[in-house]
């Protein structure tokens, strides 16, 4: 039996009727850009992380550099980020012209370590961005406290983590900022790219809007040099559709994560460690499922996986802080311990959905028969 990462097809299949008639309404008004559809979306994200206001834009990407921009954040100034996430958290600070500082990770979350923030800081420090990495929150009150102690902001990189909690809290609206991605294979996907920003203060709200249309204040007048960040609204309306059914998709993650423990405490097998769940995060909504494969065999693992055909992927297997294009910034191997190692030894398995449980016995038996 195959076993794929990610199949998207069956999802579509359950509600294809829905989606295709929200399409065709908007196909028949001819508004595509912002417009009631993103507005409604707006209102509904925004209640369901908790927070005031949100500003659909073009990409998760894209969210974190307009809350940059907001912020005036630029040339001159550091944000402290984690070096293990998805390059385009540390990108973001690189694209606005401000320099990404490294804090290393906690090693059973692979979340920042908050420890390790404060020794980063400095008179420049303007913003952390801690990331909620494979759909667990990092750990935000002692983010925060640091954070009002040297007032800095907040933006939380929620890319992976829509619905995911923080003692009951939602991840989003934690921070000054909320940065999340609407890009196919998070558990709310839209069909193209897409993302939204979620913020607590009216005033910032006001500004993120300005800054996604050029910085356009009124019409043609511009006060900012914003950009085009304005989500479409054929994937808005798409969005509110599945938005329904992401409470029960990330229950089915949840269900096929502990089946997952179960099944690999059941075949006993060695070395490898399960994804580690803190107690602090209230719901984890598994947008990965990522094992450690000790001793140096995660590269030959992930060949004999492969050669069965089951699905796997390293997210992500260099550490940002040795990426050429940063290199500039000065880090070498050794810098960041625990992100280097955890990026020699992470596995993602098949968690989606609608994976079945003869799928997940697949898995566990091929990962079984090769780490015995
Ligand atoms: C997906 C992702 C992004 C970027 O989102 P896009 O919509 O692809 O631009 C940023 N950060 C993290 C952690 C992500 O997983």
């Amino acid at each position: 039996m195959s076993v794929p990462l990610l199949d998207l097809t069956g999802q579509y299949q359950s509600i294809k009727s829905e989606i295709l008639a929200e399409i065709a309404e908007v196909c028949d008004s001819q508004r595509f850009i912002l417009g009631p559809k993103v507005e409604k979306l707006e209102s509904e994200i925004a209640a369901y992380c908790g927070t005031p206001y949100a500003c659909g834009v073009t990409s998760g990407s894209d969210a974190l550099i307009i809350s940059l921009m907001t912020e005036g954040i630029g040339p001159g100034d550091e944000v402290i980020t984690t070096p293990f996430t998805f390059f385009a958290t540390v990108g973001a600070i690189a694209r606005v012209g401000a320099t990404p500082v490294f804090a290393d990770i906690d090693p059973r979350t692979f979340n920042i370590n908050p420890a390790e923030i404060e020794k980063k800081i400095t008179a420049k420090t303007r913003a952390i961005i801690p990331v909620h990495l494979f759909g667990q929150c990092a750990d935000m009150d002692p983010i925060m406290d640091i954070a009002r102690q040297h007032h800095l902001i907040v933006i939380e990189d929620a890319c992976q983590a829509i619905g995911t909690e923080y003692r009951g809290r939602r991840v989003g609206s934690i921070g000054d900022y909320g940065a999340f991605s609407f890009f196919p294979s998070k558990n709310l996907g839209c069909f193209g790219d897409g993302g939204i920003v979620t913020v607590r203060d009216p005033e910032k709200a006001k500004l993120l809007k300005i800054f996604r249309n050029h910085g356009q204040s009124d019409t043609y007048i511009h006060r900012y040099v914003g950009g085009n960040f304005r989500l479409d609204a054929l994937q808005a309306a798409i969005l509110s559709i599945k938005l329904r059914h992401l409470d029960s998709w990330s229950a089915a993650r949840q269900h096929n994560a502990a089946e997952y423990r179960e099944l690999f405490t059941a075949a006993g097998v060695r070395g490898i460690t399960l994804p580690f769940a803190a107690d602090y995060c209230t719901r984890h909504i598994y947008n990965q499922f990522s094992i450690l494969v000790a001793d140096g065999r995660r590269d030959a693992l992930r060949a004999h996986l492969n050669e069965k055909k089951i699905g796997c992927n390293v997210y992500y297997p260099l550490s940002l802080h040795l990426q050429d294009c940063f290199l500039h910034l000065g880090g070498k191997p050794g810098d960041y311990p625990v992100s280097e190692r955890v990026s020699g030894e992470i596995l993602a398995l098949p968690i989606y959905p609608e994976s079945t449980r003869a799928q997940r016995e697949e898995v566990v038996g091929a990962i079984a028969e090769f780490m015995k």
